[in-house]
């Protein structure tokens, strides 16, 4: 159905060995085939002028379109573009406007300075080729195309510049190539939290969004599991995009229904913002008191912008004394029930509440292990804690599975998804 396919080839000898994965080709080929291009092969290739010139001279063969992300710096690995110019039959020339640009932004940065020559040869591109404009770095990104159409786009290796540049200028050029008939991967992603995948599986059975051979059913629908929670992702692809949107946002209702419980949102929101969504709406301040997350909830919430309208601070309780003297945990019942007991983390949250002035506080207290388990207190034994001001203080035992950073993250989680409930039951 569509009409163009292509082929992407990331290039970097930390990408081909692993210590750097290469998440540009996963965003890319997601970028992609939402636009309805077909992604038909990745490649990766090390910093070498013959690899690269090979690779992008089979997928060239193969599908005539390609897109090569990294190699593109001032350095002596940087080989992308001369390697395919190469290929192009076309000399490497300095191009005056971009060099002064390169200088300028250069000086811009390094007032007073000399300005390197290796800086200079990022502005050295093949003879003809066009210029994708880097608004978040200096290298900018080359669009190489033939008299047989035939083209290669050379985009940076640096993920935030290699997004940009996608968006910006590479797929303002491709969308013009796909032709009407272009079927897009269209899909939806419903975020849940506090619920085992097993669980979900029960509720939704078999063929749940349709029986094969149904429009519905002929959606995928994929469960993805991981430290926030359940992701249910459905997926619409081989049709018309307005179909595939129309069933996926009715699969996602479909979903939403059975399941509405446990859902915090869609695509990627984070259940931080939702939280701190619904105390700003109701003109609630927050406050936290943290043990075993050892301030992974306060980070949770202060990577949403605008948190401090809503966010007062938090105490990072990991000692006993700190618990006593910064929180006001009764000593004694430190003592008589454990760090990780009920009675703590009702004190803590009553604590953070109380010192920092805030209407929420939520405390949360656990053995984030490997050591430290033992058989009435296992390693993943998690207590949660809210303290609203007006109502009774609520405290949740948990038990988390994984390790000991997969636990802290999950209580982080587990500590919002108990705030979120909090605000919907009222
Ligand atoms: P620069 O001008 O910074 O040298 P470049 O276009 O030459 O940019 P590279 O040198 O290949 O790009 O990579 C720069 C950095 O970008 C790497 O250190 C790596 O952290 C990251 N990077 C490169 N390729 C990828 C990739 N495929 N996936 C994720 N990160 C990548
Ligand atoms: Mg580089």
């Amino acid at each position: 159905m569509s009409g163009l396919r292509v082929e992407l080839i990331t290039i970097g000898d930390e990408l081909l060995l692993g210590f750097t994965i290469d998440t540009n080709a996963a965003h890319i080929a997601r970028t992609l085939a939402e636009a309805g291009v077909e992604i038909v092969r990745r490649t990766t290739v090390g910093d070498e002028a013959d690899r690269i010139a090979s690779a992008v001279r089979e997928a060239l063969e193969r599908t005539g379109a390609v897109i090569t992300t990294g190699g593109l710096g001032p350095t002596s690995d940087d080989l992308t573009k001369p390697s395919i110019a190469k290929i192009f039959g076309r000399k490497m020339v300095l191009d005056e406007e971009i060099a002064a640009a390169l200088e300028l932004r250069w000086r811009a940065r390094f007032p007073g300075g000399t300005f390197p020559a290796t800086n200079r040869s990022q502005a050295e591109i093949p003879e003809g080729a066009g210029i994708l404009t880097n608004r978040h770095g200096s290298a900018p990104g080359i669009w190489l195309e033939d008299e047989k159409g035939q083209w290669v786009a050379m985009i940076p290796g640096v993920p935030r510049e290699m997004r940009g540049m996608l968006a910006d200028e590479v797929l303002p050029r491709i969308k013009p190539l796909l032709g009407d008939s272009a079927s897009a991967v269209i899909s939806g992603t419903l975020r849940t939290t506090g619920i085992a995948e097993s669980a979900v599986a029960e509720i939704l059975g078999p063929n749940f969004l349709g029986e094969p051979g149904t429009p519905l059913g002929s959606l995928s629908l994929a469960y993805l599991p991981g430290v926030a929670g359940l992701d249910l992702r459905v997926t619409a692809k081989g049709m018309a995009r307005m179909e595939a949107e129309a069933l996926v946002r009715e699969a996602m209702l479909k979903l939403r229904s059975r399941v509405s419980a446990y859902v915090y949102g869609e695509g990627d929101v984070d259940l931080a913002s939702v939280v701190l969504d619904q105390c700003r709406s109701v003109r609630l301040k927050l406050a936290v008191a943290e043990s075993c997350t050892g301030g992974l909830l306060g980070e949770r919430i202060t990577n949403i912008p605008g948190s401090s309208a809503v966010f007062l601070g938090g105490v990072i309780a990991y000692h006993n004394d700190v618990k006593r003297d910064a929180l006001g945990v009764r000593e004694e019942d430190l003592r008589r029930y454990g760090a990780v007991s009920e009675e703590v983390s009702v004190q803590m949250a009553a604590g953070v509440r109380a010192r920092s002035g805030a209407d929420i506080g939520i405390a949360v207290t656990g053995v984030a292990g490997p050591g430290g388990g033992t058989r009435e207190k296992p390693v993943g034994l998690v207590w949660i804690a809210l303290n609203v001001s007006g109502s009774e203080a609520k405290a949740r035992r948990f038990h988390l599975p994984g390790d000991r950073i997969e636990i802290r993250q999950r209580a982080a989680q587990a500590a919002l998804e108990m705030l979120r409930r909090a605000f919907i039951k009222g």
